[in-house]
């Protein structure tokens, strides 16, 4: 578990901002700025990330483009271990495998390059946010192609109501501010 009290949730859920109404109309954008603007806060949530996964052999973490990279980065620092980038069709300049997964209305490709990890390693995955769990279940299914092991999946904001949990069954999820 992680090891946050009550109020280190309120102080950090307290610096995320709800804009109604984008990228389009019905969606509650959870908007993490201010928190990052803060840097005891944006220190705050890194170190409670990164804590659980301490001493568990964790080599790799990943994180996803864009906001993915703001969280994972530090948090593979903290772990001493690399940091991964998994990004949109087209964005790696070196050879990558691919994983096309669906979202609400159509689908997306993620890559990842060949390379990026060795058979057997240890992958924390990182993203901002857990909505539908569609990217986080495609990046898993990546760190698979490449013969890792998904240790967890760790994610600062947890959308309980769009169950991506469900989505990510058999993969150990946490996430620090659940709504
Ligand atoms: P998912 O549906 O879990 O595949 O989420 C897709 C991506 O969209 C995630 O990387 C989130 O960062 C982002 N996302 C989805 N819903 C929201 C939201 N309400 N507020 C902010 N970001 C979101």
């Amino acid at each position: 578990m992680m090891n946050a009290t009550a109020a280190d949730i309120e102080t950090l859920k307290a610096a995320i901002r709800d804009v109604p109404d984008f990228p389009k109309p019905g969606i509650m954008f959870k908007d993490i700025t201010p928190l990052l603007n803060d840097t005891a806060l944006f220190g705050r949530a890194v170190k409670l990330l990164a804590e659980p996964y301490k001493g568990r052999g964790i080599t790799k973490v990943i994180g996803m483009e864009a906001r993915g990279f703001i969280f994972a980065a530090p948090v593979a620092l903290e772990l001493g271990a690399g940091f991964t980038p998994v990004r949109k069709k087209g964005k790696l300049p070196y050879k990558t495998v691919s994983v096309t997964y669906d979202l609400e209305y159509g689908q997306d490709t993620l890559q990842i390059h060949e390379d990026a990890l060795a058979p057997g390693e240890k992958v924390l995955i990182v993203d901002d946010v857990l909505a539908t769990g569609g990217t986080a279940r495609g990046v898993c299914g990546l760190v698979e192609k490449l013969g890792g092991k998904v240790e967890a999946v760790a994610m600062l904001i947890e959308l309980g109501f769009l169950n991506g949990r469900g989505r990510l069954s058999g993969y150990p999820v946490e996430s620090l501010i659940k709504y």
